[in-house]
């Protein structure tokens, strides 16, 4: 009954019921009271109009109405038609069986129902009903057991609202509940949210839109239209129509917050104009000993343009681990350099911050260029006097860790910044080395290919150059799923390469299989719990298979020190085999180590197992990466796993990663800043954000500031919800 009650034939008289105001607070709202009050408030329901934004997370579609010969045994199905039999039988017994025969013209099919008697009194010969469920083959006909039945009168017309909302749902609250008081908010309420649109912007972006593969309203929904529709949809035809019209808006309002920040970032802000001249241009390409790729080629045009403009460039290099990003970086740290100013290289770690100094000081070797290195590691004399140097511009270029260069170093002449992010996502930071009066240019690179809606949402105010394809001499990569009994086969193969002369990266989830102890306790007798271990493996091959050759333990744990022995040790090619964690991950560059060995698998993600295994493809000679699993792995993981071995397109495994674990398991919300989508679904709505993100832009180009008084809804959106990041100070 719950249901009919919130069916379209009430919304005439549901618009006039006098108790529901936008403030009215949701216990005192018909249907709630204050048994259910505490529920609503979980959601974040205090007051009616809150409602009206909580929306469903779902919506259950009615079965369409199947002709008997089409009904399969297994897949939901529903008719309309006639009963025509009943026959009761075991009543007496008390276990009764019910059987019920329902015609209409293209067949019958028999509806049971055990142990429910009561049901002859609703259901008669000659009754018209609607029977839902589905249903299994007894006999040679079709048999519902328990099937959902309405019977309808003589001429009731078919309900044709019959798509339900699926409410997202707390302790203490039913779905029924929630059926039933948001339709009746929805209709009270939803002709009083103010519409930020104009009819000009639906009729635009509609237009935008109509490119797209959605359901488009021509102009764009109302605000009120779709929010009643979305918790009480008529058809499925305007349910998409109004969700399209509020996902848009939440995009644009995004879109457009991004597309402010961006042109802020260009008229608030004030740098150096480092200009690329042909000859500087020409000077610093001749340093590079190889013929750049295409795209490396355009990405130093696109640096260069930016530099050369009086205000931050803001530019992200994204590119595959080799595609050889870090040319990118020199050639920025060159150009500053020309122009008589200074650069700092960041890093996420101080191994990778050693090597990029070594890097550097080689690529760098008999021009005049001043490289110092700032490291956690270093006394703190040897730390203050880089620091002096800098501060006396006696230092060109200075390389350290993000941490180290936060601080408050007073640079002579600060002109670039270049944020090495490898495999994070943390731009966060990015700005942080800005203080008023003139910004250095800044750099990001990238080692994760980045989704696409991604460089539109978290990376949006970014300019991005992509790196795709590899410097030429690569060697191939194979990537092979492990399956039973390879271990000893797999360790014969590593030992043959070590053999040619080749080093091998073994790598493990955790560091000691200890540390897991919590979980194994709780989850009794289950041993599959087990996580492979680099401890563990360790021991394991310098006893066994792989114990004639040079071993050498890696992880985070270690001292520094320690951790930067045992790099050395593996890059000099003093051991052939660096058994470790992800540390690894990070940028490594030993172009000797052709093979790797990955266990436990399955519980990396597929973007940082692609980071990973890129450590082997950096030399001349092909890599082999052998792909173990700790628990054997489910069908899914073994189909995720497949993608692997299955491309070396690190933006198609990015665009992969993203569908299967969405944008929640790239970034924590903390980390990307982000407010939360309430409706968008990133994987989902692909093409609505690049619309949003077009528009967008087209409405700040001819109206920067929003200030047209056709904009102040939306423009008061953007600033609701995107104030903070609006106001450039900082993000961090
Ligand atoms: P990334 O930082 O993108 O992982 P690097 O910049 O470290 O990649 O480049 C990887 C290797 O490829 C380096 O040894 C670099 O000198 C080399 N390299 C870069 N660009 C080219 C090119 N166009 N041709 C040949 N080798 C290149
Ligand atoms: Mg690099």
């Amino acid at each position: 009954m719950a249901e009919t009650e919130s069916s379209t034939t009430d919304r005439p008289c549901e618009a006039d019921r006098p108790g529901i105001q936008w403030s009215t607070p949701i216990q005192y709202v018909p249907g709630v009271g204050a048994d259910r009050r505490d529920g609503f408030h979980r959601l974040g329901i205090r007051i009616a109009g809150q409602a009206l934004f909580v929306f469903p997370r779902a919506y259950e579609r009615p079965a369409i109405e199947t002709a008997v010969a089409q009904m399969r045994a297994g897949q939901p199905a529903s008719l309309v038609g006639r009963i025509t039999e009943v026959e009761i039988s075991g009543r007496a017994s008390g276990k009764s069986m019910l059987g019920v025969l329902v015609e209409n013209e293209s067949g019958a099919v028999r509806l049971v129902f055990f142990n429910q008697p009561f049901r002859v009194e609703t259901l008669l010969r000659g009754a018209r009903v609607i029977v839902s469920g589905t249903p299994r083959l007894a006999g040679f006909r079709m048999e519902f057991v328990h099937p959902a039945v309405t019977i309808l009168g003589d001429d009731e017309p078919l309900p044709t609202s019959r798509i339900l909302p699926v409410y997202p749902l707390v302790d203490g609250l039913k779905q029924t509940t929630m059926r039933r008081v948001m339709p009746r908010v929805a209709e009270a309420l939803s002709s009083q949210v103010e519409e930020a649109f104009s009819p000009a912007l639906r009729e635009l972006a509609a237009g935008a839109l109509a490119g797209e593969p959605v359901e488009v309203a021509r102009p764009l929904l109302d605000i009120g239209t779709a929010l009643r529709e979305l918790h009480q949809p008529t058809d499925a035809q305007s349910l998409a129509a109004a969700r399209l019209r509020l996902v848009f808006q939440e995009l644009l309002v995004l879109q457009l917050a991004l597309a402010m920040r961006r042109r802020k970032l260009t008229t608030d802000l004030s740098a150096p104009s480092l200009e690329p001249t042909a000859m500087l241009d020409a000077r610093i390409r001749n340093r590079f000993a190889f013929e750049l790729t295409g795209d490396q080629d355009n990405a130093m045009k696109e640096v260069g343009r930016d530099m050369a403009r009086q205000f931050p460039m803001n530019r992200l290099v994204q590119g595959d681990v080799g595609s050889g990003k870090t040319v990118i970086a020199q050639y920025a740290i060159l150009l500053a350099i020309a122009h008589r100013h200074q650069a700092v290289m960041m890093a996420p770690t101080e191994v990778l911050a050693r090597q990029h100094h070594r890097t550097l000081t080689k690529a760098l070797a008999g021009s005049r260029v001043r490289i110092g290195l700032l490291c956690g590691s270093m006394s703190a004399t040897e730390r203050g006097s880089t620091i002096a140097q800098a501060a006396n511009g006696e230092i060109d270029v200075l390389v350290g860790t993000q941490a180290l260069l936060y601080g408050d170093i007073p640079f002579a002449k600060l002109g670039l910044c270049v944020i090495d992010e490898q495999h994070k996502f943390g731009v966060q930071q990015r700005l942080a080395l800005r203080r008023g009066g003139v910004d250095p240019h800044c750099l990001v690179l990238s080692a994760t290919p980045i989704p696409r809606t991604m460089t539109m949402t978290m990376f949006g105010d970014l300019d991005v150059s992509t790196l795709k394809q590899k410097p030429p001499g690569r060697g191939v990569l194979n990537t092979y799923l492990s399956e039973d009994g390879w271990r000893e086969r797999w360790w014969q193969f590593v030992g043959q390469k070590i053999d040619e002369g080749r080093q091998a990266f073994v790598v493990a989830p955790r560091i000691e299989s200890e540390s897991l102890d919590n979980t194994a306790e709780n989850v009794a007798g289950e041993s599959s719990d087990e996580v492979s271990s680099a401890t563990a493996i360790y021991e394991e091959l310098i006893a066994g298979p792989l114990r004639r050759y040079r071993i050498d333990l890696l992880h985070g744990r270690m001292a520094t020190e320690a951790k930067n022995a045992a790099m050395q040790r593996f890059v000099q090619g003093r051991t052939q085999i660096l058994v470790s964690t992800t540390v690894i991950e990070v940028g490594i560059d030993v172009p000797n180590a052709t093979v790797m060995t990955i266990f436990g698998a399955e519980r990396f993600g597929l973007a940082q197992l692609h980071q990973l295994r890129g450590r082997v493809a950096r030399g001349s000679h092909p890599g082999h990466v052998c792909l173990f699993t700790d628990t054997g792995g489910s069908p899914e993981e073994i189909e995720r796993l497949k993608i692997l071995a299955d491309t070396t397109d690190g933006f198609e495994i990015a665009e992969a990663d993203f569908r299967l674990r969405g944008p929640g398991e790239l970034l924590g919300k903390k980390q990307s800043g982000m407010a939360a989508m309430r409706i968008a679904d990133l994987v989902r709505d692909e093409g609505i954000l690049r619309v949003a993100r077009q528009v967008a832009q087209e409405l700040i180009d001819a109206d920067p500031e929003l200030s047209d008084e056709s904009y102040s809804r939306l423009r008061a959106q953007v600033l609701h919800r995107y104030g903070e990041m609006l106001s450039l100070g900082d993000v961090a």
